[in-house]
């Protein structure tokens, strides 16, 4: 069987007003990742828009693309195009979840929510000539879970080609995170068995990881035993913690130990009062400038989150903000606007009430 796996790329990626670099970050792991259950004799390609052209004038039995809500259009047109081939075509992802009768009227089959579980199913239907429109997941786990096929990877076309995911979610649930609207109907946080993250890391060539986990520290256990695997591996790598995490003494040292000089915080939003709309109560009555220090002590970078939006925001939060980072010497930020994705807690976007 020929099977074609594509990333279309973001619409800003081509736009001389946003930087190429931006978007050649990571490979496509989660597409690797299905490539995965296919069969030895498959004859797979996996194709990334942000760094290469698609090539389209091939013809494979089965179509893979993985959809944003920035890629959307584009990803229908591509899927449209090969469906016109007599491709069948599977529509999954973010976006996909979020807008599932959208993405249906281009594509053959649909997932949503994470794959592990329905996609296999699907491969054994899709074999059987009875593949279903919709597959919706529900029993997650990564028990088990075949290594990601990275040998489909064009590892010299990324900046950072060592990105890797050990589990799958978060235990919190922040009113505006994407979480919730992709998780929902089953666990929403879950890992990998510790050696089989540790083999994955093993086989990364290089020095230098970067975990694309949404909390790396999320499970204490698991966190604490993947640390201490880790541990004479010799690698320096990045993650994303809580601040909750951050401020709990001795698996932040842990990570340290193991190679950690670089984390993603989620601080949000200087206003308690935000905090507690938004459901983001691990961050209530924190000190953000202790979290700070200690990162910064332990020879760690910060890369702050932070959101824009939120009802306690006035104009000046713009401002104020920037200048909370800069004088904390936070290394760099990330600055996001608040959405109302579909799935989420927030209420649907009214241009009348905002
Ligand atoms: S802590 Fe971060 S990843 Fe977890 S639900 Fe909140 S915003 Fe999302």
């Amino acid at each position: 069987m020929r099977v074609k796996l594509i990333l279309p790329s973001l619409t800003e990626a081509h736009s001389p007003f946003f930087r190429p670099v931006k978007y050649s970050l990571f490979p496509p792991l989660g597409l690797a990742t299905l490539a995965a259950y296919l069969d030895p004799d498959d004859a797979i390609v996996l194709q990334d828009e942000h760094v290469e052209p698609l090539e389209l004038n091939d013809a494979p039995h089965l179509v893979v693309i993985q959809v944003y809500i920035t890629s959307a259009y584009r990803a229908y047109a591509i899927a449209d195009r090969y469906r016109a081939q007599g491709a069948h075509v599977c529509l999954g992802g973010l976006h996909v979840t979020s807008l599932p009768d959208e993405a249906a009227r281009h594509a053959d089959t649909i997932f949503l929510g994470p794959g592990e579980d329905t996609w296999p199913q699907f491969l054994a239907d899709f074999r059987m000539d009875r593949p279903q429109p919709l597959y919706r997941s529900t029993q997650r786990s990564l028990l088990g879970a075949p290594p990601a096929r990275r040998d489909l990877i064009k590892r010299q076309l990324y900046l950072v080609p060592n990105s890797i995911v050990v589990s799958r979610g978060c235990p919190h649930s922040c009113d505006f995170c994407y979480k919730e609207a992709f998780f929902q109907g089953g666990r929403s946080f879950y890992t990998q068995a510790v050696d089989d993250a540790l083999a994955e890391i093993d086989r990364l060539p290089g020095r230098h990881l970067y975990f694309l986990d949404d909390h790396l520290f999320g499970n204490v256990r698991f966190a604490s035993a993947l640390f201490d695997g880790m541990r004479g591996m010799g690698r320096l790598w990045q993650a994303a913690g809580t601040l909750q995490s951050v401020l709990r003494s001795g698996l932040l040292e842990r990570a340290v130990d193991a190679g950690l000089r670089s984390l993603f915080v989620g601080f949000e939003t200087l206003s308690q009062q935000n905090l507690r709309a938004q459901g983001k109560t691990q961050n209530l009555d924190r000190d953000y400038t202790a979290a700070t220090r200690r990162l910064h002590d332990l020879g760690v970078m910060v890369n702050a989150s932070f959101v824009f939006g939120m009802d306690d925001d006035g104009p000046d939060v713009f401002a104020r903000t920037v200048e909370w980072a800069v004088s904390q010497g936070i290394e760099t930020a990330t600055f996001h606007i608040l959405t109302p994705y579909p799935g989420t807690a927030l209420p649907p976007f009214s241009f009348a009430s905002s």
